[in-house]
């Protein structure tokens, strides 16, 4: 039998780390990151035959579960027909309309292939609209790896203690200002100092790369206030909550009214059903500023796969009030007896909310204060993390390997999975005490 060990030494013999993107590797909690062989619904199985319930679910895209077969399906049916024809298709113009009819603020859509892309083209987008060049972006936040956004990035940035990246020219960190989250004065006084250099705001709509700490009460409306008082554009990062927390992501969760709109929205993740996909939207006068209408380039060789607007199509009409009741549901279940378990075995901590979304912050500091920001959340007591990690994972839970991602639950979550964590909880917050 093959197993994770043997996969991970050929691995670190081919590829960087062993992995093809840091957050995979078990760099923060140790081990080696287990190879996964399949997946159906909550439960994904390792090269060595053993099955996890999955609290990861593909980084968030696996709204409905693993391999669900009405997604698997149109796959199916549309790689029947060709793989990808540098062509336009019906399954772009369907996906784009099917974005537009769910998220108001999106009145024309790019496709592109990764979050990283969408954020890239948006950041782009914005400078070319306003003929200024500075980015703010907040310190916890993280938007993909484009040069001018990793600067104290989350997620991956974050679980490995990097300021931002090497390789990002001096002068392009110049052009991005880092904010403390959760903080209008401190944009306030940016824009006061810099306000007609500033092309872009851009924010996680509820950020959970830093685990999650959701926006303050009015938050988002001040940063759209902000931005429009000084010429500038607000760019709502929607790429993990967009179609996660609700059909209209959380702009529709937290307004759903038009009182404040964002300028531009990246989407990702769950619009893709699991296959490289994601999306760039906003106002139509913005929009139109891409090629080949407008000045601002951007292209793709495999932008709107058929085989991905497929997944993506698929995925968003399954997705409906029924889904979403689920996953709150559980979601708030598990986050509730992952609290009790922890407070019973006298770990101090907070578990923070944005919808379905939440993550757990260990330590005293968490618990009284709260965390509402990237210095909150790397104060926490991260050291807790590995023990409780593995704990889950030897009782057969899978959950991310960092203490700084949001825990994703999915349709599929059933009684049986859900009672598989609940019985695995207590164990790993004893681990967590005794570590
Ligand atoms: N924005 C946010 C909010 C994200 O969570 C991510 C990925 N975790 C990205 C952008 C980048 O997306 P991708 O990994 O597809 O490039």
């Amino acid at each position: 039998m093959t197993t994770n060990h043997d996969l991970f030494t050929r691995a670190l013999g081919v590829i960087p780390g062993g992995v093809d993107s840091p957050v995979r590797a078990y760099g923060s909690v140790g081990g080696d990151p287990r190879f996964i062989a399949e997946a159906f619904g909550a439960r994904i199985t390792d090269v060595e035959g053993r099955s996890y319930v999955d609290l990861v679910a593909s980084w968030g895209p696996a709204l409905l579960g693993h391999a669900h077969p009405e997604v698997v399906s149109a796959v199916r049916e549309a790689a029947s027909r060709g793989l990808s024809f540098g062509a336009p298709t019906l399954g772009e113009v369907e996906l784009a309309e099917a974005i537009c009819d769910r998220v108001p603020p999106a009145q024309r859509v790019r496709l592109v292939s990764t979050g990283t892309e969408a954020t890239m083209t948006a950041v782009r987008l914005a400078r070319g609209a306003t003929g200024r060049d500075l980015v703010v972006k907040f310190a916890g936040c993280y938007h993909g790896h484009v040069d001018s956004l990793l600067a104290e990035a989350g997620s991956g940035v974050a679980t490995f203690g990097l300021p931002g990246s090497a390789g990002v020219p001096a002068a392009s960190a110049a052009q991005t200002i880092v904010l403390p989250y959760n903080d209008l004065a401190a944009l306030e006084a940016v824009f006061a100092e810099r306000g007609e250099e500033i092309a872009c705001v851009i924010t996680e709509a509820a950020p959970a790369n830093m685990g999650v700490v959701p926006p303050a009460a009015g938050f988002n409306a001040g940063l759209h206030r902000l931005t429009s008082e000084h010429g500038a554009l607000l760019i709502l990062d929607e790429v993990l909550t967009g179609f996660r927390v609700g059909p209209s992501g959380w702009w529709g969760h937290e307004s759903g009214t038009e009182s404040w709109m964002p300028d531009l929205m990246t989407f990702g993740k769950v619009v893709g059903g699991g296959m490289p996909l994601a999306a760039v939207a906003g106002r139509t006068e913005l929009m139109e500023l891409l090629a080949p209408t407008g000045p601002v380039y951007q292209a793709g060789t495999l932008s709107g796969n058929p085989l991905a607007t497929a997944a993506g199509l698929a995925t968003l009409r399954l997705a409906d009030a029924r889904v979403y009741a689920h996953i709150d549901q559980v979601a708030a279940t598990i986050a509730g007896a992952t609290g009790e378990a922890l407070t019973a075995a006298g770990v101090p901590h907070v578990v923070n909310h944005a919808g379905n979304l939440f993550s757990v912050f260990f330590g005293e500091q968490a618990a009284t204060a709260g965390v509402h920001d990237y210095a909150g959340a790397t104060a926490q007591e991260s050291w807790r993390y590995p023990a409780f990690f593995h704990a889950m994972l030897e009782s057969g839970v899978a959950l991310p390997p960092s203490v700084y991602e949001a825990w994703f639950l999915t349709a599929a979550h059933d009684e049986d999975a859900v009672g598989a964590i609940l019985d695995a909880l207590p164990g790993a917050a004893r681990a967590a005490a005794a570590a």
